[in-house]
C-alpha cells in the first residue's frame, strides 16, 4: 500500500511506543519508531513522513532540537508529546511550529483524534491554502479576508478592528494551537505585562459575538495557560 499516511514516532519508552505503533497501524497508518534523537532525526530525512509524534525527553538529546531541525525545511505536522506537566515546554515546541501536544499519560481515543486532525489540517493548507476568493469558512462562520467581514449563517458579526485582526490570525492557523505569545507578537508586535489581560479580553468578546457557549463545541478552544486553536 502506497497510500498509507507514514508516521514517524519519536518515543524513547518502548512501552508507549508500541502502544502509539499498534494504535497507528490498527487505524490503517503506517508507523515509523525511532528510539532516540539521532534516529529519529535519520529516520526524518530517509522517509519524509506525513506526520510526527515527538516526545519532548529523549535519552541523546531533546525533542525540540527535532523539532527545530524540520521546521527549517518543512511545515509537516508535528505532534509533541510530553510527560511535563510545566506548561513552559508546551509553549515552547508550540512557539518553535509543534502544531499540537498530548500530554502522558494520554487516552488512545485522544491520540488517534489529534492525529487525524493534524492531517486533515495539513491536507487542507497543502491543497487550497487560503481559498482563490481570499474567504475563509468552518461550519457556517465565513472570513472574507478581502473586505475584514465576517459572517456566521450568513448574518454579518460586528468585530472591532483588532478582535478582527486577531481572529483572521486564528483562521490562518485554524487546527494548530496558537500560543499567547504568538499572537500577541503578531496583533500588537511588543508584549508587555499587561498584554495577555488584553489579549484574553478581546478573546472574550470575539467567543461571545461568535455564539460561544460553555460545554458546547465553539469555533475557538481555549488551551487553558498556553493559548487558542481555532
Ligand atoms: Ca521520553
Amino acid at each position: 500500500m502506497g497510500n498509507k499516511y507514514k508516521i514517524l514516532v519519536v518515543e524513547d519508552d518502548s512501552n508507549i511506543s508500541c502502544l502509539i505503533s499498534t494504535l497507528l497501524e490498527a487505524d490503517g497508518y503506517q508507523a515509523v519508531p525511532a528510539r532516540n534523537f539521532s534516529n529519529g532525526k535519520m529516520l526524518y530525512f530517509s522517509h519524509r513522513p506525513d506526520l510526527i509524534i515527538l516526545d519532548l525527553g529523549l535519552p541523546d538529546g531533546d525533542g525540540t532540537d527535532l523539532l527545530r531541525e524540520v521546521r527549517k525545511d518543512s511545515s509537516v505536522p508535528v505532534i509533541v508529546l510530553s510527560a511535563r506537566t510545566d506548561e513552559t515546554d508546551k509553549v515552547e515546541a508550540l512557539d518553535l511550529g509543534a502544531n499540537d501536544y498530548v500530554t502522558k499519560p494520554f487516552s488512545s481515543a485522544e491520540l488517534m483524534a489529534r492525529v487525524r486532525s493534524a492531517l486533515r489540517t495539513s491536507v487542507l493548507h497543502s491543497g487550497a491554502g487560503d481559498s482563490p476568493d481570499g474567504t475563509f469558512t468552518l461550519n457556517g462562520l465565513v472570513i472574507d479576508y478581502g473586505s475584514r467581514r465576517v459572517f456566521i449563517d450568513q448574518s454579518e458579526i460586528k468585530l472591532t478592528h483588532t478582535e478582527y485582526d486577531i481572529l483572521s490570525y486564528l483562521s490562518r492557523c485554524s487546527g494548530k494551537v496558537v500560543t499567547y505569545s504568538a499572537i500577541i507578537k503578531e496583533i500588537w508586535g511588543y508584549s508587555d505585562s499587561g498584554s495577555v489581560k488584553k489579549l484574553q479580553v478581546n478573546m472574550a468578546n470575539i467567543r461571545k459575538k461568535l455564539g460561544a457557549k460553555p460545554g458546547k463545541k465553539n469555533y475557538i478552544e481555549n488551551e487553558l495557560g498556553i493559548g487558542y486553536r481555532m
